[in-house]
Protein backbone atom coordinates (compact mmCIF):
# COMPACT_ATOMS: atom_id res chain seq x y z
CA UNK A 1 0.00 0.00 0.00
CA UNK A 2 3.13 2.43 0.65
CA UNK A 3 4.86 2.82 -2.58
CA UNK A 4 7.70 5.20 -1.83
CA UNK A 5 9.04 3.67 1.65
CA UNK A 6 12.96 3.46 1.47
CA UNK A 7 14.48 -0.01 2.14
CA UNK A 8 18.10 -0.01 1.67
CA UNK A 9 18.93 -2.83 3.66
CA UNK A 10 17.35 -6.34 2.79
CA UNK A 11 15.77 -7.97 5.33
CA UNK A 12 16.64 -11.86 5.82
CA UNK A 13 19.80 -11.74 4.26
CA UNK A 14 21.64 -14.96 4.07
CA UNK A 15 25.17 -15.46 3.90
CA UNK A 16 26.81 -18.14 1.27
CA UNK A 17 30.21 -17.90 3.05
CA UNK A 18 30.97 -19.62 6.80
CA UNK A 19 33.09 -17.55 9.49
CA UNK A 20 34.61 -19.07 12.46
CA UNK A 21 36.17 -17.58 15.35
CA UNK A 22 37.28 -17.69 18.84
CA UNK A 23 34.23 -16.23 21.16
CA UNK A 24 36.37 -15.87 24.05
CA UNK A 25 38.92 -13.66 25.02
CA UNK A 26 42.60 -14.13 24.70
CA UNK A 27 44.55 -16.12 26.89
CA UNK A 28 44.62 -18.81 28.93
CA UNK A 29 41.30 -20.01 30.70
CA UNK A 30 39.10 -23.07 32.29
CA UNK A 31 37.61 -23.46 28.90
CA UNK A 32 37.26 -21.36 25.22
CA UNK A 33 34.59 -21.36 22.70
CA UNK A 34 34.68 -21.45 19.27
CA UNK A 35 31.87 -20.37 16.87
CA UNK A 36 31.42 -21.51 13.51
CA UNK A 37 28.23 -19.50 11.76
CA UNK A 38 27.06 -20.11 7.70
CA UNK A 39 25.70 -22.81 5.40
CA UNK A 40 28.23 -24.94 5.80
CA UNK A 41 28.90 -24.39 9.55
CA UNK A 42 27.62 -28.33 10.41
CA UNK A 43 29.46 -29.83 7.44
CA UNK A 44 32.94 -27.79 8.13
CA UNK A 45 33.24 -29.32 12.02
CA UNK A 46 32.04 -32.59 11.20
CA UNK A 47 35.63 -32.65 8.98
CA UNK A 48 37.27 -32.33 12.04
CA UNK A 49 35.16 -33.39 15.41
CA UNK A 50 34.44 -36.62 16.03
CA UNK A 51 31.68 -37.85 18.77
CA UNK A 52 33.80 -40.32 21.23
CA UNK A 53 30.22 -41.96 20.60
CA UNK A 54 31.30 -43.52 17.34
CA UNK A 55 28.01 -41.47 15.50
CA UNK A 56 28.34 -38.82 12.51
CA UNK A 57 28.13 -35.20 14.37
CA UNK A 58 26.16 -34.28 11.22
CA UNK A 59 23.28 -36.07 12.57
CA UNK A 60 23.43 -34.83 15.90
CA UNK A 61 20.10 -33.12 16.88
CA UNK A 62 19.82 -29.14 17.90
CA UNK A 63 21.02 -28.15 21.03
CA UNK A 64 22.10 -31.04 22.43
CA UNK A 65 25.90 -31.25 23.62
CA UNK A 66 28.38 -33.88 22.08
CA UNK A 67 31.84 -34.92 23.73
CA UNK A 68 34.27 -35.76 21.08
CA UNK A 69 37.94 -35.22 19.32
CA UNK A 70 38.73 -32.46 17.10
CA UNK A 71 41.33 -33.54 14.71
CA UNK A 72 43.82 -32.30 12.22
CA UNK A 73 45.10 -34.51 9.44
CA UNK A 74 44.16 -38.03 11.64
CA UNK A 75 46.05 -36.31 14.83
CA UNK A 76 44.02 -35.84 17.70
CA UNK A 77 44.84 -31.78 18.74
CA UNK A 78 42.09 -31.79 21.66
CA UNK A 79 38.79 -32.99 23.23
CA UNK A 80 35.47 -31.00 23.61
CA UNK A 81 32.51 -30.43 23.37
CA UNK A 82 30.23 -29.39 20.23
CA UNK A 83 26.71 -28.42 19.76
CA UNK A 84 24.83 -27.99 16.97
CA UNK A 85 22.23 -24.74 16.51
CA UNK A 86 20.33 -25.05 13.41
CA UNK A 87 18.78 -22.11 11.13
CA UNK A 88 16.72 -20.11 12.57
CA UNK A 89 17.60 -21.19 15.95
CA UNK A 90 20.80 -19.48 16.74
CA UNK A 91 22.12 -16.32 17.45
CA UNK A 92 22.96 -15.61 13.99
CA UNK A 93 19.75 -16.77 12.75
CA UNK A 94 21.67 -19.45 10.34
CA UNK A 95 23.24 -23.35 11.01
CA UNK A 96 25.93 -22.35 14.06
CA UNK A 97 28.21 -24.95 15.87
CA UNK A 98 29.99 -24.00 19.30
CA UNK A 99 33.13 -26.04 20.44
CA UNK A 100 34.10 -25.54 23.66
CA UNK A 101 38.04 -26.87 24.28
CA UNK A 102 40.50 -26.17 26.39
CA UNK A 103 41.34 -23.00 27.08
CA UNK A 104 45.14 -22.71 26.26
CA UNK A 105 46.47 -19.76 23.70
CA UNK A 106 47.97 -22.29 21.83
CA UNK A 107 45.14 -25.00 21.91
CA UNK A 108 43.13 -22.84 21.35
CA UNK A 109 44.75 -21.33 18.40
CA UNK A 110 44.96 -25.05 16.94
CA UNK A 111 41.32 -25.92 16.85
CA UNK A 112 40.43 -22.12 15.30
CA UNK A 113 43.34 -23.34 12.27
CA UNK A 114 41.66 -26.64 12.04
CA UNK A 115 38.40 -25.19 11.24
CA UNK A 116 39.86 -22.87 8.92
CA UNK A 117 41.87 -25.55 6.69
CA UNK A 118 38.25 -27.20 7.05
CA UNK A 119 37.07 -24.78 4.79
CA UNK A 120 35.52 -21.89 6.94
CA UNK A 121 36.84 -18.12 6.72
CA UNK A 122 38.34 -16.03 9.80
CA UNK A 123 35.13 -14.00 11.14
CA UNK A 124 35.81 -10.10 11.55
CA UNK A 125 34.82 -8.00 14.07
CA UNK A 126 31.26 -8.24 15.63
CA UNK A 127 30.70 -10.31 12.48
CA UNK A 128 27.89 -12.75 14.67
CA UNK A 129 25.97 -9.68 15.68
CA UNK A 130 25.92 -8.46 12.31
CA UNK A 131 24.99 -11.44 10.86
CA UNK A 132 22.01 -11.81 13.31
CA UNK A 133 20.76 -7.77 12.40
CA UNK A 134 21.05 -8.51 8.78
CA UNK A 135 19.05 -11.98 9.15
CA UNK A 136 16.59 -10.42 11.14
CA UNK A 137 17.10 -11.56 14.39
CA UNK A 138 17.99 -8.31 16.16
CA UNK A 139 16.91 -4.78 15.67
CA UNK A 140 20.08 -2.34 15.11
CA UNK A 141 19.23 -0.96 18.77
CA UNK A 142 19.80 -4.10 20.23
CA UNK A 143 23.02 -4.87 18.80
CA UNK A 144 23.77 -1.39 19.95
CA UNK A 145 22.84 -1.96 23.34
CA UNK A 146 24.68 -5.77 23.11
CA UNK A 147 28.02 -3.92 21.92
CA UNK A 148 27.45 -1.30 25.28
CA UNK A 149 26.84 -4.56 27.23
CA UNK A 150 30.56 -6.15 26.36
CA UNK A 151 31.99 -2.97 27.29
CA UNK A 152 30.06 -2.52 30.27
CA UNK A 153 31.26 -0.25 33.38
CA UNK A 154 29.05 -0.11 35.72
CA UNK A 155 25.68 -1.96 36.76
CA UNK A 156 23.46 1.22 35.57
CA UNK A 157 25.12 0.04 32.17
CA UNK A 158 23.80 -3.51 32.27
CA UNK A 159 20.48 -2.47 33.35
CA UNK A 160 20.14 -0.52 30.72
CA UNK A 161 21.38 -3.08 28.15
CA UNK A 162 20.05 -6.03 29.92
CA UNK A 163 17.43 -8.23 27.35
CA UNK A 164 14.14 -6.56 29.32
CA UNK A 165 15.33 -2.49 28.37
CA UNK A 166 16.33 -3.88 24.82
CA UNK A 167 13.29 -5.16 23.94
CA UNK A 168 11.00 -2.32 25.49
CA UNK A 169 12.87 0.29 23.37
CA UNK A 170 12.54 -2.04 20.58
CA UNK A 171 8.62 -2.62 21.04
CA UNK A 172 8.37 1.53 21.88
CA UNK A 173 10.06 2.32 18.57
CA UNK A 174 8.35 -0.61 16.43
CA UNK A 175 4.88 0.69 17.83
CA UNK A 176 5.41 4.58 16.88
CA UNK A 177 6.86 3.12 13.28
CA UNK A 178 3.90 1.17 12.62
CA UNK A 179 1.14 3.81 13.75
CA UNK A 180 2.85 6.04 11.77
CA UNK A 181 2.82 3.49 8.79
CA UNK A 182 -0.87 3.11 9.41
CA UNK A 183 -1.04 6.86 9.19
CA UNK A 184 0.57 7.23 6.05
CA UNK A 185 -0.77 4.16 4.09
CA UNK A 186 -4.37 5.47 5.02
CA UNK A 187 -3.53 8.83 3.17
CA UNK A 188 -1.94 7.01 -0.14
CA UNK A 189 -4.46 4.59 0.01
CA UNK A 190 -6.95 7.71 -0.59
CA UNK A 191 -5.10 8.92 -3.08
CA UNK A 192 -4.01 6.11 -5.05
CA UNK A 193 -7.18 4.51 -5.05
CA UNK A 194 -10.00 7.51 -5.18
CA UNK A 195 -12.43 5.31 -6.45
CA UNK A 196 -12.52 2.74 -3.84
CA UNK A 197 -14.75 2.91 -1.18
CA UNK A 198 -12.46 3.90 1.59
CA UNK A 199 -12.78 5.71 4.41
CA UNK A 200 -11.76 9.20 4.79
CA UNK A 201 -9.26 9.99 7.42
CA UNK A 202 -10.83 13.38 8.53
CA UNK A 203 -8.32 16.70 9.09
CA UNK A 204 -9.29 16.48 12.78
CA UNK A 205 -8.11 12.86 13.09
CA UNK A 206 -5.49 13.14 10.65
CA UNK A 207 -3.76 15.95 13.69
CA UNK A 208 -4.65 13.86 16.38
CA UNK A 209 -3.24 10.71 15.33
CA UNK A 210 -0.01 12.33 14.20
CA UNK A 211 0.06 14.99 17.50
CA UNK A 212 -0.07 11.49 19.82
CA UNK A 213 3.08 10.53 17.32
CA UNK A 214 4.83 13.57 17.85
CA UNK A 215 4.04 13.55 21.79
CA UNK A 216 5.82 10.10 22.07
CA UNK A 217 8.51 10.99 19.95
CA UNK A 218 8.62 13.94 22.29
CA UNK A 219 8.89 11.37 25.35
CA UNK A 220 10.77 8.91 24.26
CA UNK A 221 13.49 11.85 23.16
CA UNK A 222 13.57 13.00 26.33
CA UNK A 223 14.78 9.65 27.67
CA UNK A 224 18.28 10.38 25.91
CA UNK A 225 19.87 12.83 28.88
CA UNK A 226 19.34 9.92 31.03
CA UNK A 227 20.58 7.13 28.73
CA UNK A 228 23.71 9.49 27.98
CA UNK A 229 24.57 9.64 30.99
CA UNK A 230 24.70 6.23 31.65
CA UNK A 231 25.15 4.45 28.28
CA UNK A 232 27.68 7.19 26.92
CA UNK A 233 29.00 8.71 29.57
CA UNK A 234 29.28 12.42 30.29
CA UNK A 235 32.46 13.82 29.39
CA UNK A 236 33.72 15.19 32.63
CA UNK A 237 36.95 17.72 33.12
CA UNK A 238 38.98 18.37 36.50
CA UNK A 239 40.17 21.38 36.40
CA UNK A 240 42.66 23.71 38.86
CA UNK A 241 45.35 25.05 39.74
CA UNK A 242 48.13 22.89 41.24
CA UNK A 243 48.39 21.17 44.37
CA UNK A 244 44.17 21.69 44.97
CA UNK A 245 43.47 18.06 44.76
CA UNK A 246 42.83 17.07 41.23
CA UNK A 247 44.41 13.89 41.01
CA UNK A 248 43.39 12.76 44.42
CA UNK A 249 39.61 13.78 43.19
CA UNK A 250 40.55 11.50 40.42
CA UNK A 251 41.62 8.64 42.03
CA UNK A 252 38.40 8.74 44.30
CA UNK A 253 36.30 8.89 41.52
CA UNK A 254 38.25 5.97 39.55
CA UNK A 255 38.05 3.81 42.51
CA UNK A 256 42.07 3.61 42.86
CA UNK A 257 45.44 5.47 42.68
CA UNK A 258 45.64 5.70 38.66
CA UNK A 259 47.23 9.12 39.05
CA UNK A 260 50.65 10.30 41.06
CA UNK A 261 49.47 12.90 44.02
CA UNK A 262 52.79 14.19 45.75
CA UNK A 263 53.58 17.52 46.97
CA UNK A 264 54.84 18.69 44.04
CA UNK A 265 53.58 21.28 41.84
CA UNK A 266 53.05 19.97 38.24
CA UNK A 267 53.04 16.16 38.82
CA UNK A 268 49.84 15.98 36.37
CA UNK A 269 51.56 16.87 32.75
CA UNK A 270 49.21 15.33 30.21
CA UNK A 271 46.04 14.29 30.57
CA UNK A 272 44.85 11.08 32.00
CA UNK A 273 41.42 9.65 30.79
CA UNK A 274 39.39 6.61 32.59
CA UNK A 275 36.20 5.44 32.86
CA UNK A 276 34.80 6.19 36.64
CA UNK A 277 30.68 5.75 37.52
CA UNK A 278 28.99 8.33 39.86
CA UNK A 279 26.28 6.44 41.38
CA UNK A 280 24.21 5.68 37.85
CA UNK A 281 26.40 7.89 35.87
CA UNK A 282 29.52 7.30 33.93
CA UNK A 283 31.59 9.24 33.78
CA UNK A 284 34.53 9.73 30.59
CA UNK A 285 36.87 11.47 32.95
CA UNK A 286 40.12 13.56 32.27
CA UNK A 287 42.30 14.85 35.37
CA UNK A 288 44.43 17.65 33.75
CA UNK A 289 47.73 19.82 34.54
CA UNK A 290 47.17 22.32 36.97
CA UNK A 291 46.32 25.77 35.44
CA UNK A 292 49.18 27.91 35.64
CA UNK A 293 51.51 30.34 34.04
CA UNK A 294 54.75 28.55 33.77
CA UNK A 295 57.70 28.68 31.34
CA UNK A 296 58.39 24.74 31.11
CA UNK A 297 57.05 23.85 28.13
CA UNK A 298 56.07 20.28 28.76
CA UNK A 299 53.91 21.58 31.63
CA UNK A 300 52.79 24.73 29.53
CA UNK A 301 51.66 22.00 26.65
CA UNK A 302 49.99 20.50 29.45
CA UNK A 303 47.53 23.41 30.45
CA UNK A 304 46.90 24.24 26.82
CA UNK A 305 45.54 20.59 26.75
CA UNK A 306 43.78 20.73 30.40
CA UNK A 307 41.87 24.35 28.74
CA UNK A 308 41.09 22.38 25.49
CA UNK A 309 39.55 19.54 27.73
CA UNK A 310 37.18 21.90 29.37
CA UNK A 311 35.91 23.54 26.16
CA UNK A 312 34.99 20.37 24.93
CA UNK A 313 33.32 19.03 28.70
CA UNK A 314 29.95 18.49 29.23
CA UNK A 315 30.64 18.95 32.78
CA UNK A 316 33.25 20.66 34.60
CA UNK A 317 34.47 19.84 38.02
CA UNK A 318 36.68 23.03 38.99
CA UNK A 319 38.44 21.88 42.75
CA UNK A 320 39.78 24.78 45.05
CA UNK A 321 41.90 24.33 48.27
CA UNK A 322 39.40 25.76 50.76
CA UNK A 323 42.07 25.70 53.24
CA UNK A 324 44.14 28.21 51.84
CA UNK A 325 43.24 32.03 50.52
CA UNK A 326 42.60 32.03 46.59
CA UNK A 327 45.56 32.87 44.48
CA UNK A 328 45.37 34.75 41.49
CA UNK A 329 45.52 31.69 39.40
CA UNK A 330 42.13 30.35 41.01
CA UNK A 331 41.30 33.86 40.66
CA UNK A 332 41.62 33.60 37.13
CA UNK A 333 39.75 29.85 36.66
CA UNK A 334 36.30 31.80 38.31
CA UNK A 335 36.65 34.66 35.87
CA UNK A 336 36.91 31.97 33.00
CA UNK A 337 34.14 29.58 34.67
CA UNK A 338 31.70 32.64 35.13
CA UNK A 339 31.76 32.97 31.18
CA UNK A 340 31.11 28.87 30.75
CA UNK A 341 27.58 27.08 29.68
CA UNK A 342 28.93 24.00 30.90
CA UNK A 343 27.65 22.63 33.50
CA UNK A 344 29.95 23.39 36.75
CA UNK A 345 30.61 22.25 39.91
CA UNK A 346 33.17 24.04 42.54
CA UNK A 347 34.53 21.46 44.82
CA UNK A 348 35.84 23.13 47.89
CA UNK A 349 38.72 20.44 49.08
CA UNK A 350 40.58 19.86 51.95
CA UNK A 351 37.55 20.57 53.93
CA UNK A 352 39.18 18.05 56.62
CA UNK A 353 41.03 21.24 57.16
CA UNK A 354 39.82 24.46 58.29
CA UNK A 355 37.55 25.89 55.21
CA UNK A 356 38.35 29.84 55.06
CA UNK A 357 34.77 31.56 54.74
CA UNK A 358 36.10 33.73 52.54
CA UNK A 359 36.64 31.20 49.92
CA UNK A 360 33.10 29.83 50.42
CA UNK A 361 32.02 33.81 49.80
CA UNK A 362 34.09 33.90 46.93
CA UNK A 363 31.63 31.53 45.11
CA UNK A 364 28.02 32.96 46.26
CA UNK A 365 27.52 33.04 42.22
CA UNK A 366 27.56 29.68 41.66
CA UNK A 367 24.58 27.23 41.99
CA UNK A 368 27.08 24.14 42.72
CA UNK A 369 29.48 24.30 45.25
CA UNK A 370 30.08 21.47 47.85
CA UNK A 371 33.01 21.19 50.37
CA UNK A 372 34.35 17.79 49.99
CA UNK A 373 37.72 16.07 51.20
CA UNK A 374 39.17 13.73 48.45
CA UNK A 375 42.04 12.72 51.49
CA UNK A 376 39.38 11.14 53.46
CA UNK A 377 37.92 9.55 50.55
CA UNK A 378 33.78 10.42 50.37
CA UNK A 379 32.29 11.68 47.63
CA UNK A 380 28.46 10.97 48.32
CA UNK A 381 27.58 14.23 47.96
CA UNK A 382 29.02 14.90 44.67
CA UNK A 383 27.79 11.62 43.80
CA UNK A 384 24.27 12.93 44.12
CA UNK A 385 24.81 16.09 42.71
CA UNK A 386 25.76 14.49 39.38
CA UNK A 387 22.86 12.14 39.73
CA UNK A 388 21.02 14.84 40.10
CA UNK A 389 22.17 16.60 36.86
CA UNK A 390 21.98 14.13 34.81
CA UNK A 391 19.40 11.08 35.66
CA UNK A 392 16.00 12.33 34.76
CA UNK A 393 14.51 11.26 38.70
CA UNK A 394 11.13 10.66 36.62
CA UNK A 395 12.57 8.22 34.69
CA UNK A 396 13.15 4.01 35.93
CA UNK A 397 15.11 1.87 34.58
CA UNK A 398 13.72 -0.65 35.13
CA UNK A 399 10.28 0.00 33.33
CA UNK A 400 10.62 3.01 30.49
CA UNK A 401 12.29 2.39 27.25
CA UNK A 402 15.57 4.79 26.96
CA UNK A 403 17.09 6.25 24.34
CA UNK A 404 20.83 5.07 24.50
CA UNK A 405 23.58 6.64 21.74
CA UNK A 406 23.68 9.63 19.81
CA UNK A 407 22.71 7.66 16.60
CA UNK A 408 19.45 6.68 17.61
CA UNK A 409 18.82 10.51 19.38
CA UNK A 410 19.92 12.07 16.13
CA UNK A 411 17.61 9.63 14.10
CA UNK A 412 14.56 10.47 16.36
CA UNK A 413 15.19 13.51 16.30
CA UNK A 414 15.46 14.21 12.50
CA UNK A 415 11.57 12.36 12.32
CA UNK A 416 9.99 14.42 15.32
CA UNK A 417 11.16 17.47 12.90
CA UNK A 418 9.93 16.06 9.87
CA UNK A 419 6.53 15.48 11.82
CA UNK A 420 6.55 18.52 13.15
CA UNK A 421 6.71 20.23 8.91
CA UNK A 422 3.79 17.86 8.22
CA UNK A 423 1.68 18.68 10.57
CA UNK A 424 2.31 22.32 9.67
CA UNK A 425 1.77 21.91 6.19
CA UNK A 426 -1.90 19.75 7.21
CA UNK A 427 -2.97 22.68 8.95
CA UNK A 428 -1.37 25.29 6.16
CA UNK A 429 -3.98 23.16 3.77
CA UNK A 430 -1.58 21.77 1.46
CA UNK A 431 -2.84 18.75 -0.83
CA UNK A 432 -2.24 15.58 1.73
CA UNK A 433 0.35 13.89 -0.93
CA UNK A 434 2.32 16.73 -0.40
CA UNK A 435 2.32 17.42 3.30
CA UNK A 436 2.53 13.61 3.91
CA UNK A 437 6.08 13.86 2.21
CA UNK A 438 7.05 14.82 5.80
CA UNK A 439 5.09 11.53 6.79
CA UNK A 440 7.69 9.67 4.57
CA UNK A 441 11.18 11.31 5.51
CA UNK A 442 10.10 10.66 9.64
CA UNK A 443 9.33 7.03 8.21
CA UNK A 444 12.49 6.90 6.96
CA UNK A 445 14.11 8.06 9.80
CA UNK A 446 12.36 6.05 12.29
CA UNK A 447 13.34 2.92 9.54
CA UNK A 448 16.75 3.46 10.03
CA UNK A 449 16.63 3.94 13.79
CA UNK A 450 15.78 0.50 14.55
CA UNK A 451 17.26 -0.69 11.38
CA UNK A 452 14.62 -1.55 8.92
CA UNK A 453 16.12 0.89 6.39
CA UNK A 454 20.14 1.71 7.17
CA UNK A 455 22.97 2.70 4.94
CA UNK A 456 25.89 -0.35 4.75
CA UNK A 457 27.79 2.92 6.15
CA UNK A 458 26.23 3.01 9.90
CA UNK A 459 25.79 -0.88 10.52
CA UNK A 460 29.45 -1.08 9.42
CA UNK A 461 30.08 1.54 12.15
CA UNK A 462 28.11 -0.15 15.04
CA UNK A 463 29.53 -3.49 14.25
CA UNK A 464 33.19 -2.21 13.87
CA UNK A 465 33.03 -1.65 17.65
CA UNK A 466 32.66 -4.90 18.20
CA UNK A 467 35.37 -7.57 19.56
CA UNK A 468 36.05 -10.52 17.07
CA UNK A 469 33.73 -13.46 18.15
CA UNK A 470 30.61 -11.73 18.90
P1 LIG B 1 46.69 18.27 42.22
O1 LIG B 1 48.04 18.83 41.94
O2 LIG B 1 45.65 19.33 42.17
O3 LIG B 1 46.38 17.09 41.37
O4 LIG B 1 46.69 17.79 43.75
P2 LIG B 1 47.01 16.36 44.37
O5 LIG B 1 45.81 15.47 44.28
O6 LIG B 1 48.28 15.84 43.79
O7 LIG B 1 47.17 16.74 45.89
C1 LIG B 1 48.15 17.67 46.31
C2 LIG B 1 48.42 17.48 47.79
O8 LIG B 1 47.23 17.78 48.54
C3 LIG B 1 48.80 16.02 48.15
O9 LIG B 1 49.78 16.06 49.15
C4 LIG B 1 47.52 15.47 48.68
O10 LIG B 1 47.72 14.41 49.60
C5 LIG B 1 46.88 16.66 49.34
N1 LIG B 1 45.41 16.57 49.39
C6 LIG B 1 44.57 16.29 48.39
N2 LIG B 1 43.29 16.30 48.81
C7 LIG B 1 43.32 16.57 50.12
C8 LIG B 1 42.32 16.73 51.15
O11 LIG B 1 41.12 16.57 50.94
N3 LIG B 1 42.76 17.04 52.40
C9 LIG B 1 44.08 17.22 52.70
N4 LIG B 1 44.39 17.51 53.94
N5 LIG B 1 45.03 17.08 51.78
C10 LIG B 1 44.68 16.77 50.51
Amino acid sequence: MLPRQRSKQPKKMHFNSTVTAISTPPGKGGVALIRTSGPDAVAIVSRCFFPRSGKDFSATPSRTVVYGDIERDGERIDDGTAVIFRAPHSYTGEDTVEITCHGGVLVTRAVLETLLLAGASPAPAGEFTRRAFLSGKLTLTDAEAIGTLLDAKNYAQIRLCASDARDRLSRRLSDVHDRLLTVVSEIYAKIDFPDEDLAELSPRELTERLTAIAADLDNLLSTYKTGHAISEGIKTVIVGRPNVGKSSLYNLLCGDDYAIVTELEGTTRDVLERTATAGRVTLSLADTAGLRDTDDPVERIGVERARAHMQSAELILAVFDGSQPLTDEDAALIAELKQTDIPTVILLNKSDLHLLPEVRAAFDAFTHVLSLSAKTKTADALTALIEKLFIDGDISVNDTAILTSARQFAALTHARAALSDSLRAFASGLPADVASSDLEIALGALSELDGRAVSEEIVSGIFSKFCVGK
